[in-house]
């Protein structure tokens, strides 16, 4: 995998004096940089580009967050979510994998990081201190992944450092990288999960051409297994092709072959689905991808998706799977509806507040007490 490498960075002029922008200009020391009062005028001409998607992660924007940074998951109507609270600490991400939702999520297209961490502590304490009897599972790899920019802003190591001293948080960082290395030696409490999106091989190297391969993935999870992380794993998205049964299961059976499913926190399973004007994205940005072309419904909240009973025989065996290997893991869907739960696993939590108490639960320490 490749690190990132802007070929120029932006700076609004209200983000310039913060400690991180030092450091980040530090770390790109040759790259050209220019400072702008607003970045609407340049995400404008960005968006004139014929592939304003490719083009504008070429440029970095060091910013301000200006509204809250944290955030209800947005989730998806009419389906089981799990009760996340998203920390948005950056936007976008290079590794531009096929099928990545975030192609067609912001009108902003190039890399975001916001440098006002120490405002974001503060939020943080503040909503801690003012609902000590909830528990916070917080996770930052929704629009971004985790620890794509870790060598350069130590974002992860920073939110470690912080959320050890919470027993009503966790914080789980998702990614596909392996930039685990400065996380390993640091105090945390067990209050971080470390957490890696998996897939098939051949997905891996189809559809995630520019991750790491799923073997370098794990080897990272062991490492961080051995520091003593919570880990999590995510099979998101799967894609169902001919011989997909036999190329999970060896997914399936690596992971377990590294790790100890006590220090699993949770794994997660989602099926392909998107925004039908993701469709034409793929399909014009990728066209060697073959994922656009297996056959889709319309869900209940408009997002093309296999057609049930295909997803029902993939979660059903990826479960049975895992069970196999561990049966004291707890597994869970991604937005998917009760049926789907309950063909496939046998029972269904009906509602997000009991999926989100359970997920909660598997890393709460033993003391928190829930209001
Ligand atoms: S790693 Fe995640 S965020 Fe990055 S391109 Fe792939 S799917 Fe998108």
């Amino acid at each position: 995998m490749q690190n990132y490498h802007p070929k120029k960075i932006f700076i609004e002029t209200t983000a310039r004096e913060y400690p991180l922008t030092r450091q980040i200009l530090d770390y790109y020391s040759e790259i050209p940089v220019e400072e702008i009062k607003n970045p609407r005028q340049l995400v404008h001409q960005i968006l004139q580009q014929p592939d304003p998607i490719t083009y504008g992660k070429q440029f970095l924007l060091i910013s301000r967050q200006k509204a809250r940074f944290l955030k209800k998951c947005p989730g998806t109507r009419n389906y089981i979510c799990c009760g996340y609270k998203i920390l948005n600490t950056a936007n976008n991400c290079h590794l531009d994998c096929t099928y990545c939702i975030l192609q067609g999520y912001f009108n902003n297209p190039l890399m975001v990081v916001y440098v006002n961490i120490e405002e974001l502590f503060t939020e943080l304490r503040e909503q801690f201190a003012q609902h000590p009897n909830k528990f916070y599972r917080i996770g930052t790899g929704e629009l971004t992944d985790s620890l794509i920019l870790e060598p350069v802003t130590q974002y992860g190591e920073k939110l470690v450092h912080f959320f050890k001293d919470y027993s009503n948080a966790i914080i789980e960082l998702k990614t596909k990288s392996v930039n685990i290395d400065n996380l390993l030696g640091l105090k945390h409490n067990r209050r971080t999960v470390i957490s890696w999106s998996l897939n098939s091989d051949l997905i891996q190297q189809q559809e995630e051409a520019l991750s790491p391969s799923i073997d370098e993935r794990l080897a990272a999870a062991k490492k961080c297994q051995a520091a003593g992380y919570w880990l999590g794993f995510h099979f998101d998205p799967i894609i169902y092709y001919e011989n997909w049964e036999a190329d999970y299961f060896k997914t399936v059976e690596k992971i377990f072959s590294v790790i100890d499913g006590k220090n699993i926190a949770w794994i997660s399973l989602g099926a392909l689905r998107y925004p039908p004007s993701l469709d034409g994205i793929i399909r014009q940005r990728h066209p060697e991808s073959p994922i656009v072309y297996g056959e889709f419904i319309s869900g209940k909240d408009q997002k093309l998706r296999y057609f049930k009973p295909i997803r029902i025989q993939v979660f059903k065996k990826m479960v049975e799977w895992i069970r196999d290997f561990d049966p004291s893991v707890f597994v869970y869907l991604c937005m998917e509806s009760s049926e789907v739960w309950k063909k496939a696993f046998g029972w269904t939590p009906e509602k997000m507040s009991t999926l989100s108490r359970l997920l909660d639960e598997r890393v709460q320490p033993p003391a928190f007490k829930r209001g």
